[in-house]
């Protein structure tokens, strides 16, 4: 069975990384692309685990040798796609999922037309300030910033395929994993599906003619 991205967009602290680390924990079958950015770690960020933190020249430089298959600024940082990393995932038959922002996602889906979109919304702006607060990890100016970037990036909602609200943890977390389920069976992804409904076909037309019938 043919492995796909899948990739999920949200205005910031709306919980994708919760999210992508929940799919991981519960399904061998899927992995993660670790992006590059320049900005600073949070607390408890790991390089090379959550993403490969790197100078902007190293993002420049790396950029201008098509190391990524998108890459955007996003809240005044820049953030990349590893052309490789994506690869590494598919090429250990697995779903690679990654955390994209709307204009990288828009990229990302012209390179591998197969990615699936999916766009997960807080439930309410008053949720999405208190998860962004209380994660500690932005300064007022910093979480301004977020908020007016969130603003902007609802409006592009209407490019995702689905879109999964972020309310129960539990709740969202099951419908990104049947999400991914159902997308793996649809029609056009089957593989040699022609193939293998002939093989069946020409079964039934032996057992008929053993049946005696034509
Ligand atoms: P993002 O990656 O979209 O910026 P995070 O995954 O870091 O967002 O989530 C932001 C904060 O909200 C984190 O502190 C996380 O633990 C919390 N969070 C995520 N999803 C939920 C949820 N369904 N209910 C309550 N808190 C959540
Ligand atoms: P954060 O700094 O909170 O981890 O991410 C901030 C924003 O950058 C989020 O909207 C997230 O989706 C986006 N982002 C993270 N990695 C990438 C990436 O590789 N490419 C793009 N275009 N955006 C990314």
């Amino acid at each position: 069975m043919s492995r796909f991205p899948i990739i999920l967009s949200a205005p910031s602290g709306a919980g994708k990384t919760t999210i992508a680390r929940q799919l991981m924990q519960r399904r061998s079958d899927i992995g993660y692309s670790v992006s590059c950015t320049t900005r600073l770690p949070r607390s408890g960020e790991v390089d090379g685990r959550d993403y490969h933190f790197v100078a902007v020249g190293e993002f420049n430089a790396r950029r201008d040798r098509g190391e990524f298959a998108e890459w955007a600024e996003v809240h005044g940082k820049l953030y990349g796609t590893l052309r490789r990393e994506v690869e590494r995932v598919l090429g250990a038959d697995r779903y690679v999922v990654m955390d994209i922002d709307v204009q990288g996602a828009t990229q990302f889906k012209q390179s591998f037309p197969e990615s699936v979109l999916i766009f997960l919304l807080p439930p309410s702006a008053d949720v999405l300030l208190t998860r962004l607060t209380e994660r500690r990890s932005e300064d007022r100016e910093a979480v301004v910033r977020r908020l007016q970037g969130a603003r902007e990036e609802l409006k592009a909602i209407g490019t995702y395929h689905y879109v999964v609200v972020n309310d129960d943890l539990e709740r969202a977390v099951e419908a990104v994993s049947s999400i991914v389920d159902a997308e793996s069976v649809r029609h056009a992804r089957i593989e040699q599906l022609d193939t293998q409904v002939g093989r069946i076909i020409e079964g039934l037309q032996k057992k008929i003619d053993g049946l005696g019938g034509h």
